[in-house]
């Protein structure tokens, strides 16, 4: 569906990361997982970008969460970043099939802003009484670390770190029934858990994976 949607808050949740709280368009749904498409005319010049759900599920709200890499990002993450309550945005959705559907345990590895879906899965799991998992490697500082802190304290796994993937992915991946694992990033952080999974002797065969760019 297309439709003009109000920000409703915007919240820095660590450093170069802003979740976004947008109302919520009449009959619009979506899953933690799936994404949307923002767009804005910034200086004259149209944009366009793609968003995950960082919220476990739609209410009258729903949020995503924006990383702004101060080196690569270009203007419309930056733009994201300052919006005042009240503005409008253009926004299409929802996209992608690569979402939770109540498996039994989740297990998101996620880079920068993927740390967005990474929560709003294991915040969903959990609450369908699930098992959740995370690996979420960051550059500079941590993202969430409230929500994390709080999964950690409801039971799910949780692993933060700025090293290499290969000891916490093992960790997590445990290879029972109905586990699903995810992966939510940049191009660059889609490899490194790529290389992690197959050096733990797991396999991205049947992985959800939502490459960022
Ligand atoms: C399916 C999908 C889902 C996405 N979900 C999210 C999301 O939930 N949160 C989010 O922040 N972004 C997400 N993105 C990326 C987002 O759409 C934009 O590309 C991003 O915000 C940068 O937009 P920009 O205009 O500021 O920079 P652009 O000019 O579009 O960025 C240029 C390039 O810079 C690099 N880059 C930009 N930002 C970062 C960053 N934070 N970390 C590492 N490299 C970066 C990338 O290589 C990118 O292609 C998603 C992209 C896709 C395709």
């Amino acid at each position: 569906m297309d439709a003009t949607v109000e920000v409703v808050e915007t919240e820095d949740v660590g450093t170069n990361t802003v979740a976004v709280t947008i109302s919520t368009p009449e009959e619009f749904t979506a899953e933690p997982g799936q994404f949307v498409r923002l767009a804005a005319t910034i200086d004259g010049e149209e944009y366009a970008r793609f968003y995950t759900l960082s919220s476990p599920s739609v209410t009258d709200t729903f949020e995503v969460t924006v990383g702004i890499d101060p080196e690569e990002s270009g203007p419309f993450s930056e733009f994201l970043a300052t919006l005042e309550p009240g503005t409008t945005l253009e926004m299409s959705g929802p996209f992608g099939d690569q979402y939770y559907e109540g498996e039994s345990r989740a297990v998101v590895l996620a880079g920068g802003p993927g740390v967005g879906p990474a929560v709003a899965i294991a915040e969903r799991a959990l609450s369908a009484g699930n098992e959740a998992a995370v690996v979420y490697r960051y550059e500079g500082s941590p993202a969430h670390g409230t929500r994390l802190a709080r999964l950690r304290e409801r039971g799910a796994t949780v692993r933060v770190t700025d090293a290499p993937l290969d000891t916490p992915v093992a960790e997590v991946l445990t290879g029972t029934e109905g586990e699903q694992l995810f992966v939510f990033g940049f191009d660059s952080f889609v490899d490194l858990a790529t290389q992690a999974v197959e050096s733990s002797g797991g396999s991205l065969d049947g992985a959800k994976v939502e490459n960022f760019g």
